[in-house]
C-alpha cells in the first residue's frame, strides 16, 4: 500500500474498473526515493466526431479535496456502470477522461508545488501583460517562495507536459469538448472559474459560457456556484489552462473551467484549520467533508450532459451575438 491514499484509492478503483475503462501511466514523478504514478482513465465511445469532457484534480499538492472529489465520483461511476442503462447511453455518445491526481509527489509531500518547487498553475509560457499581483500571479526568484514558475525558456514540468498531451489527444481534438480542473482555497463560495486568467480581455467562447451557464441554472436551479471569468479576481502568469485554451482549432469549441471550492468558509466555521497547512485547503469535520464530496456530483454529471447534447443549445448567428453581449455586460462592464 503506498503512503499516498488518494493514490491508493485511485489504484483499488483501477483494478475494479478494468472491464470498464482504459488506464494508463502518462509519466512517473520522482520525489526523493519515491515514484510516483500519473494516471489518466479513458472511457466512453473513442469515436472523434463526438464531444469529450476531462475531469482533472490534484494539480496543486495541498487541495486534496480536488482529488478526492473526483475520486468519490469515479467509484460512483464504477457502481453505476454495473445497472444504471442511462450511463451507459451517456457514455456511448461521448468520451470522459479523469486525472485524479496530476501532482502525487507535491501532495505526497504537503506542498502545493511539485517536488521540483514549481507551481504547475505558473509554469506554461503564458505571460500576463499587465500589473499582476506581486509573487502570487507568479515569480521566476526562486523554487523555495511560493507561485515559482520556472526557469524562463525551460520546457513545462513533466505534469504538465503529461496534462497537456492527454488535453491535447483527448479534448482539443474533438469539436466540442469541456474541461474541469478541482481546486480549493479562494473565497467563501465555490466558484466557477473560465479563462482568461492572464489578461481582462474576454475569450472568443463567452457567448457558450454564457449559455452553460444559463443551461445549468435552468436545469438546476438555486445551485451555489458563482460562474465567472478567473481575470474577475486575480491575474497570473503561466496559467496552463490558458495556454492550451489558446491553442483551440479555429472550428473546435473547448471549454475549459476550474472548480475553485471556497475553503474560507470551511476555516471560517473551524477556525483551528487555520493552524494546520492543509486544513486551509480542506474540509476537516467529517460532515463537512462528506457535504463536499456529494456537493458536486451534480456539477461533473451535468457537464457531461451537457457535452453529450451540446447540439441542442449551443447558438450561432444573431442569438450567439446577443449571448456574447449579455455576457459581456454581466462580466466585462467597466
Ligand atoms: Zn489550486
Amino acid at each position: 500500500m503506498t503512503s499516498l491514499p488518494e493514490l491508493h484509492e485511485l489504484e483499488t478503483l483501477l483494478a475494479l474498473g478494468k472491464d470498464h475503462f482504459q488506464a494508463e501511466v502518462v509519466c512517473t514523478v520522482q520525489s526523493g526515493t519515491a515514484r510516483y504514478p500519473v494516471y489518466k482513465i479513458v472511457m466512453g465511445n473513442p469515436d472523434p466526431a463526438l464531444p469529450a469532457v476531462g475531469f482533472f484534480g490534484g494539480v496543486h499538492g495541498l487541495e486534496r479535496i480536488g482529488s478526492q472529489v473526483l475520486l468519490a465520483f469515479l467509484r460512483g461511476l464504477l457502481s453505476r456502470l454495473q445497472w444504471d442503462k442511462t450511463l451507459h447511453h451517456l457514455l456511448d455518445q461521448m468520451q470522459l477522461v479523469i486525472m485524479p491526481l496530476i501532482n502525487p509527489g507535491g501532495m505526497a509531500n504537503h506542498t502545493r508545488c511539485n517536488p521540483r518547487g514549481v507551481d504547475l498553475m505558473r509554469n506554461s509560457p503564458v505571460e500576463a501583460g499587465v500589473a499582476v499581483p506581486f509573487l502570487l500571479a507568479g515569480q521566476r526568484f526562486s523554487r523555495h517562495l511560493p507561485w515559482y514558475r520556472g526557469e524562463i525558456g525551460q520546457a513545462m514540468e513533466m505534469e504538465n507536459l503529461a496534462l497537456c498531451a492527454v488535453v491535447q489527444q483527448h479534448l482539443l481534438s474533438r469539436r466540442f469538448s469541456i474541461a474541469l480542473d478541482c481546486h480549493s482555497g479562494f473565497g467563501l463560495r465555490d466558484r466557477i472559474w473560465f479563462p482568461h486568467a492572464h489578461t481582462h480581455h474576454p475569450i472568443p467562447h463567452l457567448a457558450e459560457i454564457w449559455a452553460l451557464a444559463e443551461l445549468f441554472q435552468t436545469s438546476y436551479p438555486h445551485h451555489r456556484y458563482l460562474i465567472e471569468p478567473q481575470s474577475l479576481r486575480y491575474l497570473t502568469h503561466g496559467d496552463v489552462w490558458d495556454c492550451l485554451y489558446l491553442q483551440t482549432p479555429p472550428d473546435h469549441i473547448f471549454l475549459p473551467l476550474t472548480l475553485e471550492m471556497g475553503s474560507w468558509l470551511w476555516v471560517k466555521k473551524n477556525p483551528r484549520q487555520l493552524f494546520s497547512r492543509l486544513g486551509m485547503f480542506n474540509p476537516v469535520a467529517t460532515h463537512r467533508w462528506q457535504r463536499v464530496l456529494r456537493s458536486h456530483l451534480v456539477w461533473l454529471n451535468f457537464l457531461m450532459s451537457a457535452a453529450a447534447g451540446h447540439g441542442a443549445w449551443v447558438a450561432d448567428g444573431p442569438r450567439r451575438c446577443r449571448l456574447q453581449e449579455l455576457a459581456v455586460l454581466r462580466w466585462y462592464r467597466p
